[in-house]
């Protein structure tokens, strides 16, 4: 089946490449220039992925992506200019599930679509938050008082350790190195080293531990790096 991929950008030039390198790989391409035409669009059809350019003429992209967060949890990918870290843990929180800075090269962009199209190989427009939020799952994430439950239990996190988790939380079985746990949960990754995230895994184990004795949901995948093993 082919899957449909809408791209949201009102830069043309960038558009154009954006489009052409997804249809060489035989996606279905949307094209919309603004953020509200991009939400209409949203609500009358189905997509399997959004390219999200953060600054769009009218709204931002962050702001797309939480009034689409309300009804819908179909993955995700901001395409920005500003490679500021805030931006990223910002876009994390409001529930981007990747992030491109520009320049990007397209073919890495359409790796990034496929490798998140695996992770997510249902229709992401039935799979709602509550199918990732059930109560049966171990973990919880109370975002709006930015507190993760283990086991019904509020951890007690550093902010590094909460987005260390939240990372997790968000590719759930996906094996993450720890350039890209630097990357996706350090505000400034630049300023530490891969055995800071060995430290932190180390005492989010702990925290976890000391809520729920013998509980470790982290996999450690020697010389690959760390999963959340998937509930
Ligand atoms: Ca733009």
């Amino acid at each position: 089946m082919q899957r449909r991929v809408l791209v949201v950008e009102d830069e043309p030039s960038i558009a154009e490449t954006i489009l052409y390198a997804l249809r060489t790989e035989l996606f279905d391409a949307v094209h919309h220039e603004t953020g509200n035409d991009a939400l209409a669009a949203l609500t009358m059809e189905s997509f399997d992925c959004v390219i999200l350019d953060v600054g769009l003429p009218d709204i931002s992209g962050f702001d797309v992506c939480q009034r689409l967060r309300q009804h819908s949890q179909v993955p995700v990918i901001f395409l920005t200019a500003r490679d500021g870290e805030i931006d990223r843990v910002l876009g994390l929180e409001i529930g981007g599930d990747d992030y491109v800075p520009k320049p990007f090269s397209p073919r890495e962009l359409v790796a990034r679509v496929r490798a998140i199209l695996r992770r997510a190989p249902a229709s992401p427009k039935t799979e709602t938050l509550t199918t990732k939020l059930a109560p049966s799952d171990p973990l919880h994430h109370d975002e709006r008082r930015k507190v993760i439950h283990c086991h019904g239990k509020a951890l007690d996190l550093s902010r590094n350790e909460y987005t260390l988790l939240l990372t997790f939380m968000k590719h759930p079985g996906r094996v993450l190195s720890r350039e890209e746990l630097l990357d996706l949960a350090w505000p400034d990754p630049g300023s530490v080293t891969d055995r800071t995230v060995d430290a932190h895994i180390k005492s989010l184990r702990a925290k976890i531990r000391d809520a729920v004795p013998d509980f470790d949901p982290i996999e450690t995948r020697r010389g690959l790096g760390y999963a959340l093993k998937e509930a």
